[in-house]
């Protein structure tokens, strides 16, 4: 289930769009959620460790650049041989070859968000809350500028004149 919050300014065209996504594999769930940088407006994706949804018991890192749901250090060797390996099989040992395929590919996702920057996660008020304070942002270096999503008429970052309001 996503969960998209939209931002807008009422004097200028900044707009960040907030809230979460969920990409799904027939055997994992990569959830991830939306950040922005007010200092230079770069906006920036954060994930669980376990790619799942997010919880106080576990750490959360947020990514310089977007994911690759095939990654990257995966070579174009390997990936062909997988493809040639499903193609082969006969209809059950298809199946299982896939999921192990989606398994591998999930791990490796694993592996590269943990290169990510580390942001703890800690339990409040029933939810959860992300020490972003102490983040460096790996655009622009400002600390403490990362955000998930604006208040209510919070000055826009961009214009510094407009208000900002948000939509579901
Ligand atoms: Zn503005
Ligand atoms: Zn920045």
């Amino acid at each position: 289930m996503s969960l998209h919050i939209e931002y807008r300014c009422d004097k200028c065209n900044f707009n960040f769009l907030g809230g979460h996504s969920d990409l799904s594999g027939s055997s994992f769930r990569v959830c991830h959620f939306q950040s922005i940088c007010k200092g230079c407006l770069t906006s920036f994706s954060i994930f669980s460790e376990d790619l799942g949804y997010l919880q106080s018991d576990k750490l959360c890192f947020l990514l310089p650049k977007p994911l690759f749901v095939v990654p990257r250090k995966q070579n174009k060797t390997e990936q062909r041989e997988w493809k040639r390996r499903i193609k082969r099989a006969d209809k059950a040992e298809k199946e299982q070859l896939r999921l192990e395929w989606e398994q591998l590919t999930h791990n490796k996702m694993i592996d590269e968000v943990r290169l990510g920057i580390p942001i703890q996660v800690t339990a409040f008020n029933g939810g959860i809350h992300l020490e972003l304070d102490t983040i460096h942002c790996p655009e622009c270096e400002s600390v403490g500028k990362i955000v998930l999503g604006f208040t209510p008429d919070e000055v826009c970052p961009k214009c510094d004149q407009g208000l900002m309001s948000c939509s579901l």
